[in-house]
């Protein structure tokens, strides 16, 4: 991944097959898949990768047992199917997690026995393991924090679990490799037309400002919760299709919840479930579904939203979490597509979008993570049609993401160059500045907040330690790339001010 190369080919006034506006997994997805069907492939960001909804999920590969509850069969099961496909295709960055459903009910065992054995036969041949009721002794030994008053038992059952901005990386990388041509911090700002159709997309590099006019032959709009700002570049007469819903998310420490077992709380006050899942040596505790008005990059937790989770989380367990223990506070927008006539967002289609612009525009919204892939083929099989390209058979349903081993190597080696590199970036946390280094290099970090955030998880697990980091990752990547001491500075200012928004003070 070099950004320099891949912007000198943004002035060449070669034509791509596809332009695909937007690098989270719907975007990220596309270009995998149209590079590796072998059409000429750009993909732009206007921040870095995974910087919108996709960094931000909770983390899970699943089918989702919310719509299951909701009745909503076909995309469950094509989201097991999906989830299948993901943990087979990326096992370096998805695990199967065990999941414990608590029973306070006699007849919640059962009950939760039938839906959760339901959703595994969903799954089919792609089941991650047996749904099980577990006894009051069994649920105790696997969740050793659960507040025993009234137990009775619990309902174990398996999901997917994954890195979500790394595996955006490895996307991009396998796009790459594919032949596919990506940059980040590069906004598409407009749309050249003939005859009303879009010719060519004009783009912005909003590191340095200057501006590139790409000719396309299509067009995909995959700018998530960002989708009707595009689709008004197109037509300033089009109506908003989607409806945001913000969702959050609490880290805290692992000792809040011993053992390997993910929990999952089947029934809140407003008819959710909410997870406390574990993940890279913390728990994330989530989410929340709130309706906001607007989309903006840093949505902010609401004080109800916080309160939400910690009292739903503290009658589970035989804690108390405070809100001086969470170590961070994430939060993302689901861009729910409008459905005329119903305000709680909980109930608005949770399945993708696909729509077709008189202008050829291609756009492609809503969905989950899980199902990146299918949604990526069927914008893909779209843009192919409307654009007239000659037909390929899309092949991501069995292609490896990534290159752990390649990755592995090129780390090796950079220690043997300079073993200083082996060194943790932080005692409690496994990044090395080998990894930084790799980052920088091979996969297109531009800023310290691409390093902390996204190429390492740190600001999500542990915001106050991404910020006594910041002023050494700062140095390092200024150093790389040659920049001054104010760009540092900067660099360190502008993290500070936005990890400590991550922190409950
Ligand atoms: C709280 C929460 C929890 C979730 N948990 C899960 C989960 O556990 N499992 C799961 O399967 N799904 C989950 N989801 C859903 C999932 O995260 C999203 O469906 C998915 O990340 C959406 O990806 P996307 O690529 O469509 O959008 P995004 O990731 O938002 O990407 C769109 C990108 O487009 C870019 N962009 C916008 N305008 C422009 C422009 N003009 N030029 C260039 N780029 C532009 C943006 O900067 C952004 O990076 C969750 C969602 C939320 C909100």
């Amino acid at each position: 991944m070099h950004r320099p190369s891949t912007l000198q080919q943004l002035s060449s006034g070669s034509q791509w097959d596809l332009v695909i506006i937007g690098g989270g997994a719907t975007g990220l997805g596309a270009a995998v898949d149209a590079a590796s069907r072998g059409y000429k492939t750009l993909l732009v960001e206007q921040y870095d990768f995974a910087k919108g909804t996709s960094s931000r999920s909770t983390k899970l590969v699943h089918g989702g047992v919310r719509y299951l509850q909701q009745g909503n069969i076909k995309l469950v099961r094509e989201a097991l199917r999906e989830r299948g496909y993901l943990l087979k295709n990326a096992p370096h960055l998805t695990s199967i997690q065990a999941f414990i459903v608590p029973a306070f009910r006699w007849w919640e065992k059962a009950y939760y026995a039938i839906g959760l054995s339901m959703y595994d036969l969903l799954s089919g041949k792609l089941s991650l393991g047996k749904t099980k009721i577990l006894s009051r002794k069994q649920t105790i030994s696997r969740l050793p924090a659960i507040s025993t008053k009234g137990l009775s038992g619990g309902v174990l059952y398996h999901d997917g679990q994954f890195d979500d901005s790394r595996l955006c990386t490895d996307l991009a990388i396998t796009a790459i490799n594919y032949g596919a041509s990506l940059v980040n911090y590069c906004k598409a700002v407009g749309f050249e037309k003939e005859k009303e159709k879009i010719v060519a997309v004009q783009l912005e590099d909003t590191l340095t400002g200057n501006l590139y006019t790409v000719p396309a032959r299509s067009v995909i709009n995959a700018t998530g919760v960002f989708t009707d700002a595009l689709l008004q570049m197109d037509d300033s007469t089009r109506e908003a299709m989607v409806s945001p819903s913000q969702g959050i998310h609490l880290v805290v420490d692992k000792h809040f919840f011993p053992g390997d077992d993910a929990m999952m709380i089947p029934k809140t006050d407003d008819g959710r479930v909410l997870f406390a899942v574990p993940w890279h040596r913390q728990v994330v505790l989530g989410t929340t579904d709130t309706p906001v008005e607007t989309a903006v990059i840093e949505p902010k937790p609401l004080e109800e939203e916080i309160s939400f989770i910690l009292d739903h989380i503290n009658r589970y367990g035989s804690f108390t979490i405070r809100r001086s223990d969470v170590k961070s506070v994430f939060v993302g927008l689901r861009p729910l597509v409008k459905k005329s006539g119903t305000g709680n967002t909980a109930l608005l289609s949770r399945d993708h979008t696909l729509l077709i612009a008189a202008s050829g525009l291609v756009t492609i919204t809503g969905g989950k993570w899980t199902t990146y892939r299918k949604m990526a083929e069927d914008a893909v099989d779209n843009a192919v049609f409307v654009a007239k390209l000659a037909k390929r058979e899309c092949i991501t349903r069995d292609l490896r993401i990534g290159d752990p081993a390649g990755r592995e190597k090129i780390l090796t080696a950079l220690i043997a160059e300079d073993p200083a590199l082996a060194e943790k970036l932080h005692p409690a946390y496994p990044y090395t500045w080998a990894e930084i280094l790799y980052a920088i290099r091979y996969e297109m970090a531009q800023t310290a907040e691409d390093l902390l955030a996204r190429r390492t998880r740190l600001l999500l697990l542990d915001a106050e330690a991404a910020i006594t980091l910041a002023p050494a990752v700062a140095a390092f990547i200024g150093q790389e790339l040659g920049k001054d001491d104010a760009w540092r500075e900067a660099q360190v200012t502008g993290f500070t001010s936005l990890a400590k928004q991550y922190l409950l003070v």
